[in-house]
């Protein structure tokens, strides 16, 4: 599974939030719904989740929205919490890079 996809899959039935993967109330932000997407619900498989997507999250990518780059797990953070980009924008933005 790319990681698009599994943001989208994560993505439902939850509601987007900031500066944190998990919230008790059903909140993913965009790293939390692409783990929980790609089978890795609990926070202490994020290892697991990591290695797993080991190439596609060190992987470098320009950040569509300003002059910043960095390797996607970074920028996935960045987009989430510093743009304030909705998750599914954040999987299109990945989609379009074959991710
Ligand atoms: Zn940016």
């Amino acid at each position: 599974m790319k990681l698009s996809a599994a943001i989208r899959a994560g993505c439902a039935g939850s509601r987007q939030i900031f500066d944190r993967l998990f919230d008790e109330k059903n909140g993913l932000d965009v790293v939390g719904a692409c783990m929980v997407g790609a089978g890795f619900p609990k926070l202490r498989f994020i290892h697991d989740f990591r290695e797993k997507y080991h190439d596609e999250l060190r992987r470098k990518v320009k950040c569509p929205d300003c002059i910043e780059s960095g390797p996607v797990e970074d920028m996935l953070a960045h987009l989430n919490d510093e743009h304030r980009m909705t998750r599914e924008l954040i999987a299109d933005f990945l989609e379009s890079r074959d991710l």
